[in-house]
């Protein structure tokens, strides 16, 4: 098989360029699965999607989205062809690895007040100490009361970290195996360092009152709260070329983005495009923000129930197995520094375009959907029709590890699925490097899915 790279492709680096500082914005917008829902509705209120629950008949040409508990979004262009003949759906995933606070995390030692964390994801969790954090989300009053936090984001607000060990100390510590260096339990964020005027807990009285007083949170409001500590640097063009992003959160809100932009783009086509903005993927897809809820089977209930007046069960089953899918979600391109973990003829390369993987899974296709080969066949037209640079990828050598997506849940709706997405390099690390031209492939990929008949 020849490789080319996917600039090649481009006449203008202008447009890719352009492409990518749009969605340099979109991730310095959407830190958090919930900061992520609210830009996508923007962005899609704007391009004339309308609330779901607003629409009371659907015909073909309207745009809808529909939000899932604040965490997780769906947008859906009606088809001209009847959703129960099929529908064209790209998955992404909006959450990504981080550090959350417990439920009870305040506490003071040495006279600093801490928070006590609870990793969110796989992470390498060294990577996480030593580098500024921003404390983003809500508490919920007893009342229903939402209050938004975001303490980090603004240029003028303080930050947080985790605190690491120094060098001249290290001697124990960098005998340790990598695993073993820092326990979840290390990984308590420094909070605070002013006593209060009071006999007890003096640290930690301050940090309750500055939450009184400037958001109207008690100690107790923690039990109802979802709080991230997520990276404080915004993302930022790479290179000496400007050719990469480098950032935190690229797995996956690149697929979200290029879907969100190809669907925001999709008029009148031919099947209903529908794109999924999943909660959950990080932690295996389980709750009714995951894809491996209900949710998506009753949006699509209800999208063919506002387009007839005889919806029955067996519509919302033919709309699902006629129908199919890109799971699309980043994967590993080869590093050069780590060049042993990966096999060479098989893996993605760094902008050389959206990466498709036939499976993933480890040890033996453990736990894949496995795309059928007759899927594989008509996606390769697509892509080729359309002039896509693409390329087919396996993640890591046979044995070295692996990894799953959203794809054996949506595929296990009788949907033909494959995964698709941008590779990247640094995967899960607080600052992930992708290329710009393969964000602008995906893109490509997922407006000409979507057009697909
Ligand atoms: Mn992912
Ligand atoms: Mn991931």
């Amino acid at each position: 098989m020849e490789r080319h790279s996917a600039w090649d492709k481009i006449k203008d680096k202008k447009i890719v360029f352009r492409f990518c500082d749009e969605y340099i914005k979109y991730l310095d917008n959407s830190k958090t699965e919930r900061l992520c829902t609210s830009y996508s509705r923007r962005l899609a209120e704007a391009a004339g999607f309308k609330d779901f629950d607003s629409v009371t008949q659907l015909k073909a040409g309207m745009k809808v989205y529909k939000i899932n508990r604040g965490k997780n979004i769906v947008l859906a262009v009606i088809g001209k062809d009847k959703t129960e003949t099929g529908f064209n759906l790209v998955a992404a995933h909006i959450d990504s690895p981080r550090l959350d606070l417990k439920q009870i995390p305040l506490y003071e030692d040495s006279n600093m007040a801490l928070f006590k964390t609870h990793y969110y994801g796989g992470i390498k969790k060294y990577q996480w100490t030593a580098i500024p954090l921003s404390l983003i989300g809500v508490a919920v009053l007893q009342d229903g009361t939402v209050i938004d936090v975001n303490i980090g984001e603004n240029e003028t607000d303080p930050v947080f970290t985790v605190t690491d060990l120094l060098p001249h100390l290290a001697a124990d510590q960098m005998d340790k195996k990598m695993r073993s260096v820092f326990t979840g339990e290390d990984l308590n964020v420094l909070a605070g360092s002013i006593p209060a005027d009071c006999e007890k807990d003096k640290y930690k009285q301050t940090i309750i009152d500055i939450l009184k007083e400037k958001y109207q949170i008690d100690e107790e409001d923690f039990i109802s709260a979802e709080f991230e500590l997520v990276p404080n640097f915004n993302a930022r063009s790479l290179g000496l070329d400007s050719s990469m992003v480098a950032a935190y959160g690229q797995d996956d809100r690149v697929c979200a983005f290029t879907a969100l932009k190809a669907i925001m783009e999709t008029e009148k086509p031919q099947k209903t495009s529908i794109c999924y903005l999943a909660d959950k993927e990080e932690i295996g897809s389980m709750g009714n923000t995951g894809m491996q809820s209900r949710f998506f089977e009753n949006f699509v209930a209800h999208l063919i129930e506002k387009q007839c007046k005889n919806y029955s069960d067996i519509m919302l089953r033919d709309a699902l197995s006629n129908s199919m899918c890109l799971s699309s979600d980043v994967t590993c391109a080869l590093d050069p520094n780590y060049k042993s973990v990966s096999e060479p003829l098989n893996s993605a390369y760094l902008g050389e375009g959206v990466a498709f993987a036939k499976f993933t899974g480890a040890r033996g296709k453990s736990g894949t959907s496995d795309a059928n080969a007759e899927f594989v066949a008509k996606i390769r037209k697509i892509l080729n029709d359309a002039n896509v640079a693409w390329q087919m990828s396996e993640l890591g050598k046979v044995d070295q590890g692996g990894g799953g997506t959203v794809a054996q849940y949506v595929a296990n709706l009788d949907i033909d699925t494959i995964d698709c997405g941008v590779p990247l390099l640094s995967m899960h690390a607080p600052y992930e490097v992708a290329s710009k031209v393969d964000v602008y492939m995906a893109y490509k990929a997922y407006k000409a899915f979507y057009a697909a008949e």
